[in-house]
């Protein structure tokens, strides 16, 4: 069950949009299924992503981004998880 979740949430949408069909979301769902799988990034990758987000123009009142809407120091935590503008 957990497998069909997982392929499903990474399945390419079906659009011609190039933009966004590149560029995977990583959603709620998805930290979701890497929580129960346990999918984290190192403490090494956390920190060195904080600094690009702690530096970054976009962060709101020292957690929140306003291009994505997540919390960094949540976001940050997840492996496959990404900066929406690939800054890490
Ligand atoms: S996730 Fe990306 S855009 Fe958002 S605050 Fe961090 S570096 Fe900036």
């Amino acid at each position: 069950m957990l497998n069909m979740v997982t392929r499903l949430l990474r399945a390419k949408p079906n659009t011609t949009c190039g933009d966004c069909a590149a560029r995977e979301k990583y959603t709620l769902l998805n930290a979701a299924v890497d929580t129960l799988r346990g999918e984290y990034a190192t403490d090494a990758v956390r920190e060195e992503r904080m600094a690009v987000c702690k530096s970054c123009e976009y962060l709101a009142l020292g957690s929140n981004c306003k291009l994505c809407g997540c919390f960094v120091h949540l976001k940050t935590r997840y492996a496959a998880a990404s900066c929406d503008i690939n800054r890490w």
